[in-house]
């Protein structure tokens, strides 16, 4: 008998015939003799429709009523669902008077516990007390995905996407066997299948280049979740929850074998919601690099591609991306910096831009990815206008509405649809 997580994304939830189904699939697995554990988003558009009404009052994300409102979605989710794999099991005739199948629970109710970093809250344990206790009595959790509680009871969401994590966090508590992620698609492909009709489905990825794509635009998984899963050496597998078929497997690069080590670029992916900031007029001198990617980094703003260039005026310039979700935030820690300590700061913002990146443990032997990469996107007419490096990628920020032929082709032009 195994230990099984299941997490459910807004798709696989997102009508009350999926929800059934869910049901079903859950209670099967159960009745195979497996312990089930559920993870579920909230119904797909419902937690965008919760920021948009937010947005209408402040524009500006990360606060404690922000993630309160936000992770609403997932209440109702694991309402229904809960509500579906009771009736199922009744409809069955699997239940005794008195007896429940599921039991539905939000974060703090299992004892989700997370830092006070709304929006982007981290998970530092779970208390796995009262899920034990059900899973012995063979009643299925169903876990609300994506929320916590901080150490003075506020609600916290952990970044859009963060049911991924939540499932991976909840399946590394309770060392589960098996972590399994239920999505619209049916596994993790080359590209996203949405923008390059010639993707090809993976049957295995490491989780070095899972973590690339993942954080370089491929929402399929949420990148801390594939952090998590490395950390603790936990397998997922990515899979369809409209159909049986296997999925992608997301596994440590030595259980690849040594075919996969030969591929040199395994995966294009795209974020077409990228801002560039450019801080101009910037006096030189030590410690201005670190007085602002300090505040953003305070400010928990990831940014990425940045490049710094003293012009012959003498003053200097530095600029970077940053996700659009974060550029409000990002603006406004600037404009506080200006007024304490850089007066002269000029700030420039460029959007509509997309970021799309070339990734694979190959490249780092071989040279000529990049050069590659650059004419590909020279025949295609798409000019750079920022490139940055890894050991396992290379990014280029192009306008936003060149990104799906960007995509097309590069995944073409280092030869994907071949995978
Ligand atoms: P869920 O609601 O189940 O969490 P998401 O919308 O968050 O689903 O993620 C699934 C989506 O990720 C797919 O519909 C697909 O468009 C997108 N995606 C982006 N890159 C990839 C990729 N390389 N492989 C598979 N899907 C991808
Ligand atoms: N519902 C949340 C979101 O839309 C979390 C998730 O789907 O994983 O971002
Ligand atoms: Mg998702």
């Amino acid at each position: 008998m195994a230990l099984v997580v299941q997490k459910f994304g807004g798709t696989s939830v997102g009508s009350i015939e999926r929800i059934q189904h869910v049901a079903r699939l859950a209670l099967d697995s159960q009745a195979r003799g497996d312990d089930v554990v559920l993870v579920v988003s909230a119904m797909s558009g419902e937690t965008n429709r919760l920021v948009e009404l937010a947005m209408q009052i402040r524009p500006i994300p990360f606060s404690q009523e922000y993630d309160l409102l936000i992770s609403s979605g997932e209440q109702i989710a694991v309402g229904l669902v809960t509500l579906a794999i009771n009736t199922e099991a009744e409809r069955r005739g699997w239940l005794k008077k008195g007896e429940i199948a599921a039991k539905g629970l939000l974060g703090y109710q299992v004892g989700i516990f997370t830092d006070s970093i709304f929006s982007k809250a981290r998970i530092q344990g779970i208390d796995t007390t009262r899920l034990k206790s059900l899973i012995s009595s063979r009643v299925i959790p169903v876990i609300a995905g994506f929320q916590g509680v901080d150490p003075e009871s506020n609600i916290t969401t952990l970044g859009r996407g963060g049911s991924d994590t939540s499932a991976v966090a909840i399946a590394a508590a309770l060392k589960a066997d098996d972590c399994e992620i239920y999505t619209d698609v049916d596994g993790v492909y080359t590209t996203d299948p949405r923008l390059c009709s010639d993707a090809k489905k993976l049957d295995r990825i490491s989780y070095e280049e899972m973590m690339e794509l993942a954080s370089l635009g491929a929402k399929v998984l949420q990148i801390r979740s594939v952090e998590l899963a490395a950390k603790y050496r936990l397998p997922l597998h990515v899979r369809s929850s409209f159909s049986s078929v296997e999925g992608t497997r997301v596994v440590s690069q030595d259980l690849l074998g040594e075919q996969m080590e030969q591929v040199v670029v395994s995966g294009v992916a795209a974020d077409g919601a990228q801002v560039k900031m450019t801080l101009q007029n910037l006096t030189e001198g030590p410690g201005v690099a670190a007085k602002i990617f300090g505040a953003l980094s305070r400010a928990s703003i990831v940014v990425d591609v940045i490049i710094q260039d003293i012009p012959a005026s003498g003053m200097l310039t530095i600029s970077f991306t940053v996700g659009r979700v974060d550029h409000l935030k990002a603006r406004e820690v600037l404009e506080d910096l200006k007024e304490q300590s850089l007066p002269s700061m000029r700030i420039a913002e460029e959007g509509d831009l997309a970021k799309v990146s070339v990734v694979g443990v190959g490249m780092q032997h071989h040279p000529g990815v990049a050069s590659k990469m650059f004419q590909l996107l020279a025949d295609a007419g798409i000019s750079i206008k920022l490139i940055t490096t890894s050991e396992i990628k290379i990014s280029c920020l192009i306008a936003s509405g060149q990104m799906k032929q960007a995509v097309e082709c590069l995944h073409r032009g280092f030869e994907l649809h071949r995978m």
